[in-house]
């Protein structure tokens, strides 16, 4: 249905402040948000913006996050789609979407366009397929080049793409003007756990004996997505108990919740090729 091609969302409330932590990242996405509000102030020497970045880092670190602080900062438009969407699609399906999106980000520049997952349409082409397996996979990389390199940065749209997989991706997606930016989204230290927990903490009833140093100390190995996870069920366990507020043995618990979520997880996921 024409609904699902893509999402956009025309206002876009979350900000830098909304992203702990990667202050790293934050910094080069800013000159994104620099460039997206006042283009003419970069061209005007003869220089080019950069048509992309990619985001590359393990899953629910905040690239998708970023990605939208980016658009909120900058107060343009966010439009997104995922790789994963584009597996077993038919025949020609990948490639008219892909040139639906750039007509309409045109249309609406200055924007930004994000392509989670972008390894499940970027694959190098040929690379260990089966013949014929995925010519519509490649049909949608084919399209996607063809328009990154059809437009122009004046156009104002700016496209940031995100994979865990950088080791896949086809070369020619990584060739100056198309995503020739670079940025790396680690897992967050333990200063970094503590930075995304007083986030996510901000909204809840806590007890006052809560302590986001001692939480963060508590979760190590764990992504931001994971650390958002634990607010929540403490929130829920301790409502469960009919609690006015939330205290230590609550996060405990979903601690020890998410963490078996997770052991259970990586016994179902086989391991990649
Ligand atoms: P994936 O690769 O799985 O798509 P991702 O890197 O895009 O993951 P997000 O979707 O941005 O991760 O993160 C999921 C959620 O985890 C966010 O909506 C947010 O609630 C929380 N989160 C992740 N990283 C951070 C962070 N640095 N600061 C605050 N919240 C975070």
């Amino acid at each position: 249905s024409k609904a699902a091609l893509f999402d956009a969302e025309n206002k876009v409330k979350i900000t830098f402040a909304d992203v702990a932590g990667l202050e790293e990242g934050k910094e080069e996405v800013k000159e994104i948000v620099d460039f997206l509000k006042n283009p003419t102030k970069f061209t005007k020497l003869g220089g080019k913006i950069p048509k992309g970045a990619l985001l590359i880092g393990p899953p629910g670190t905040g690239k998708t996050l970023l990605a939208k602080a980016v658009a909120g900062e900058a107060g343009v438009p966010f439009f997104s789609l995922s790789g994963s969407d584009f597996v077993e699609m038919f025949v020609g399906v990948g490639a008219a979407r892909v040139r639906d999106l750039f007509k309409q980000a045109k249309e609406k520049a200055p924007c930004i366009i994000f392509i989670d997952e972008i390894d499940a349409i970027g694959r190098s082409r040929g690379r260990g397929q089966i013949p014929g397996a995925n010519d519509e996979r490649e049909n949608t990389l084919n399209s996607l080049l063809v328009e990154m390199d059809g437009f122009s940065t004046d156009s104002g749209v700016i496209i940031l793409a995100a994979t865990n997989r950088p080791d896949v991706l086809d070369s020619a997606l990584l060739r100056p003007g198309r995503f020739d930016r670079q940025i790396s989204i680690d897992k967050p230290d333990i200063v970094g756990r503590e930075q995304i927990f007083n986030v996510h903490l901000k909204p809840l009833k806590l007890s006052k004996e809560l302590d986001a140093k001692k939480l963060a100390a508590q979760t190590p190995g764990f992504a931001g997505a994971e650390i958002a996870n634990v607010c929540n069920e403490a929130a829920l366990i301790a409502a469960r108990k009919d609690k006015q507020e939330i205290d230590m043995n609550d996060f405990q618990d979903a601690i020890d919740r998410v963490i078996g979520g997770l052991e259970k997880k990586n016994k179902i996921i086989s391991p990649e090729e």
